[in-house]
């Protein structure tokens, strides 16, 4: 046995869930997060049950100096639910989604997954909006902001959050809700995961159950074209329609568009996706309606397979001469597969009162994000090459700062000030300071709980 297992039996006997060491033969899965590029081996995985577990984690890390990580879903793609050598705070046993369908809320344990919520709230014919793949953890992404099919309808994930419970690096048990701690509810909606682990969170519900959605593809020259009619549609969508859109080239450098509309409006045929679908170049078209889960099943991305760097910028305007920028990008590529997804920021996020929460970029009109996905690790150069000069070329349109949680771990600490603006950083500072002035929590889009001008 290793010294570092011999050190783990304290941390067995004192978890109620299991401990995972680099002796164990689980320890090799426990340790695969989605993006492949990120390969790290912790000295443990403890896999919480609950809020004393985590408690008792934050306490052995502390008492043997680890480093810790705190994993959900595992979908970050800068790896943060992972480290070498430190400990690894694991929600992934802790799934239950509670639905209160008469109060319209559901509460959500820290490690469950879209699908888990999804499907517990689709019962009852209920709904928030998450997550677009059924894998992603729910309060990584809530903590982030959280962008998806309902945007336009019910705002960012984390506008429809209304309570959490957190345990601090100090191993505290707090609660946060509109009555009690509301300035922590203020900062978990978008400052990430920089406070505590969130054990609970809970959502504000919304009934719904059918949506007119599916996928529609556009291929060749059309695409540019197509491009620009997608601005205008979500420019001038009314707040029941949430689209999104992904370009990407083929082999022989044909370009493609996917569009992903999500209508909850009274209409079976609705006039707006009518005429999206009559745009020329159509080569395949899922659009019906659909049950929510359905809709929720419409891009799906295998779990530790491909490699994947991601950067972007949310934009001010999806303008003529960056949609032509956009399309150039992908062909300076010169083979697929790399993809540019835009996400319409209408509707909702608007109308959300500014004071709810910390995000400054509700403003944009979309975010833009070039996503390098590939298999051969004797690649890895050459696509995150792609995706940093395609942010640079997004980046005359900027409105400043990136989304928090597709951040890759090289990101600046200026691009995460900037996602909030200067006043909201500070606000967020004093969080850190309050509830991890030591800063354990680090392996995220970081707030330093100090003074930081660069
Ligand atoms: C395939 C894919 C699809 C995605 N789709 C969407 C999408 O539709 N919309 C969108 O907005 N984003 C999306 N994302 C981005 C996603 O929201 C973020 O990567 C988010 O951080 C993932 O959370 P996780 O729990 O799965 O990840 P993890 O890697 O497990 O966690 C990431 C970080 O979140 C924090 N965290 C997670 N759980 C907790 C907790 N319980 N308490 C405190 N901190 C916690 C920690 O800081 C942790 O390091 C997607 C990512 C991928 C890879």
């Amino acid at each position: 046995m290793t010294p570092e297992d011999d050190g783990l039996l304290e941390l067995r006997a004192a978890l109620a869930g299991e401990v995972i060491g680099p002796a164990d033969h689980e320890y090799d899965t426990a340790r695969v997060c989605f993006n492949a590029l990120v390969d790290r081996r912790p000295a443990g995985i403890a896999r919480c049950l609950g809020p004393s577990d985590v408690a008792t984690a934050f306490d052995f890390a502390r008492t043997h100096k680890l480093e810790v990580a705190v994993r959900g879903g595992g979908h970050n793609p800068a790896g943060h639910c992972l480290l070498d050598g430190g400990l690894v705070i694991d929600l992934s046993h802790m799934r239950a989604v509670e639905v209160d369908a008469d109060a319209r809320t559901a509460r959500a344990e820290g490690g469950s997954t879209w699908l888990d919520f999804d499907s517990a709230t689709q019962a009852f014919g209920l709904v928030t909006p998450g997550g677009v793949v059924g894998s992603t953890g729910v309060c990584g992404l809530t903590l982030g902001g959280g962008i998806g099919h309902l945007t336009a309808q019910y705002g960012l994930t984390c506008d429809n959050l209304v309570g959490a419970e957190l345990v601090t690096p100090d191993g505290s048990v707090i609660r946060a809700s509109s009555e009690e701690n509301p300035e922590l509810l203020w900062g978990l909606r978008g400052g990430g995961g920089n406070f505590g682990v969130a054990t609970l969170l809970e959502f504000r519900l919304e009934r719904l159950d059918r949506v007119v959605g599916g996928l529609l593809h556009f291929r060749g020259s059309a695409v540019a074209d197509n491009l620009r009619r997608f601005r205008d549609l979500a420019a001038s969508s009314p707040p029941h329609l949430s689209c999104q859109a992904i370009i990407s080239v083929d082999e022989s450098l044909t370009p493609a568009l996917l569009v992903a509309p999500c209508y909850t409006g009274s209409s079976q045929d609705p006039e707006e996706l009518r005429g999206l679908r009559s745009w020329t170049g159509v080569v395949a078209d899922t659009v019906r309606t659909q049950t929510f889960l359905e809709q929720q099943l419409v891009f799906d991305s295998p779990y530790g397979e491909n490699r994947h760097y991601w950067k972007g910028h949310f934009v001010r305007e999806l303008t003529d001469e960056l949609i032509d920028e956009l399309l150039d990008r992908l062909l300076a590529f010169g083979r697929p597969p790399v993809h540019i997804l835009i996400e319409s920021l209408h509707g909702a996020p608007k109308s959300a009162d500014p004071a709810f929460g910390p995000l400054a970029y509700r403003k944009a009109a979309c975010n833009v994000s070039a996503m390098a996905v590939w298999a051969n690790a004797g690649d890895d150069e050459q696509h995150i090459a792609w995706a940093r000069n395609t942010a640079a070329a997004i980046e005359p349109w900027s409105l400043g700062g990136g989304y928090a949680n597709y951040m890759q771990a090289d990101e600046p600490l200026e691009r995460v000030r900037a996602a909030f603006g200067d006043d909201a950083f500070k606000r967020l500072q004093a969080l850190k300071r309050r509830y991890d002035p030591s800063n354990v929590l680090r392996r995220n889009q970081n707030i330093p709980p100090g003074e930081t001008r660069q």
